[in-house]
């Protein structure tokens, strides 16, 4: 294996040229055979995981923070929780990706000043209100003003700890890095869009995914006593942050109401990928520390409790967790947005190490700055391409 290290996040490929295929929002309503219920799940972590609580935060005298699990009180006693908002973006982000949507969340810009990128969502911008793409119809369109979807067909409750315990202990977590905006190739690859408006060059808009990378136990070994090398690692720059460890599990609800059969298959397969078995090793990443391998989750469907309205009265059926992806999956294999999604989706440790996932540091760009090296896409890293390590 070449030496080498892999930037923490790479692009899912995005024709931004082709709108996305959109229904009227009236043909959405009254569809025939449509289907309510619930999708109970459970979210089994495959690394730690950090949600931190903004409201226990506590600072000392050189800036560093500290922040324990996100909890809410039940009965006198601490009820350690995902938000179900969180869950929705990482399960809406895949539906997005695999169904060719608009782009519902873009920052059509990164960086500062001189240095900033610009993006272009061209025709995947986001619906109107009128028309809606697929993951609008099913997630609702997202207000601009307070984050809130509107027209929603299924809400995700919190997700809470039902298996293991959160941390006793805070973990200093490594500093992130700053993506460095001045080597535009890392960011945006190789596609510009040619058209230029208001003098600015402007990138095609890609989605973005984390690799998943395992490196747990160097998180926790160096940095659970916020020490490394017997010195403090507690800096501004960086937080502690209380974690739920690998194999914790959390359960939560999915409720959808009055959808078609095929896409209450697409949701199904953007929470497990069509592999519901605790095993998989297809899994999603969730809340902070992304990029220094926090947040690999597995979700899987524990049971589908559907009613179907026929003959003036609902039934109920009960499909339990075996029998969720009977059928054939919604999205083939051989689909390009899958392949790739799947190759960053994939949990698998020695793949995981062999990335060496970091951040390119001050001098990898003061040397690649002017170079013209091609950044690897998903592909190239599957096959083994790495970044040369300079620092
Ligand atoms: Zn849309």
């Amino acid at each position: 294996m070449a030496k080498g290290f892999t930037n923490p996040y790479n692009f899912v490929d995005v024709d931004v040229l082709k709108a996305p295929e959109k229904k009227n929002k009236k043909d959405t309503v009254g569809i025939n055979n449509a289907v309510s219920g619930v999708l109970h799940c459970k979210i089994i972590a495959k690394t730690s995981i950090a949600i931190p609580d903004a409201e226990t935060e506590k600072k000392e005298s050189n800036g560093h923070k500290s922040y324990d699990f996100m909890s809410i009180s039940k009965n006198g006693k601490k009820a350690f929780f995902i938000p179900g908002s969180s869950i929705r973006g990482v399960i809406r982000s895949v539906f997005e990706t695999a169904t060719d949507s608009c782009f519902s969340i873009f920052n059509e810009t990164s960086g500062k000043g001189k240095k900033r990128i610009k993006y272009s969502v061209g025709e995947k911008a986001c619906c109107d209100g009128i028309d809606l793409c697929e993951a609008c119809s099913l997630f609702g369109i997202i207000s601009k003003k307070d984050n809130n979807a509107i027209g929603s067909k299924i809400r995700i409750s919190d997700a809470f700890l039902t298996k293991g315990n959160v941390d006793d202990f805070k973990t200093t977590v490594v500093p992130l890095g700053t993506p460095n905006s001045s080597y535009k190739k890392l960011y945006v690859m190789k596609e510009e869009i040619e058209e230029k408006k208001d003098n600015n060059h402007y990138y095609k808009a890609r989605r973005k995914y984390y690799w998943h990378s395992d490196n747990n136990k160097q998180i926790y070994n160096n940095w659970k006593n916020g020490l490394k090398n017997n010195k403090s690692v507690k800096q501004k720059v960086n937080a502690s942050l209380q974690l739920a460890p690998k194999n914790t599990e959390f359960t939560f609800n999915i409720f959808y109401d009055n959808i078609s059969e095929e896409q209450l298959k697409q949701l199904i397969w953007a929470v497990n990928f069509w592999e519901n078995n605790e095993n998989s090793n297809l899994c999603h990443k969730i809340g902070h520390g992304k990029p220094v391998g926090l947040g690999s989750v597995k979700i899987i469907v524990l049971e589908n409790v559907k009613r179907v309205f026929s003959s003036n009265e609902y039934k109920e059926y009960v499909i339990t967790s075996e029998k969720v992806c009977d059928s054939s999956t919604p999205f083939s294999k051989n689909n390009k947005v899958v392949k790739q999604l799947f190759k960053i989706c994939k949990f698998d440790t020695s793949f995981n190490q062999s990335l060496n996932v970091r951040y390119p540091g001050v001098k990898w760009f003061k040397n690649y700055k002017k170079d013209d090296m091609k950044t690897p896409d998903i592909n190239d890293v599957a096959n083994g391409q790495r970044l040369p390590s300079l620092d």
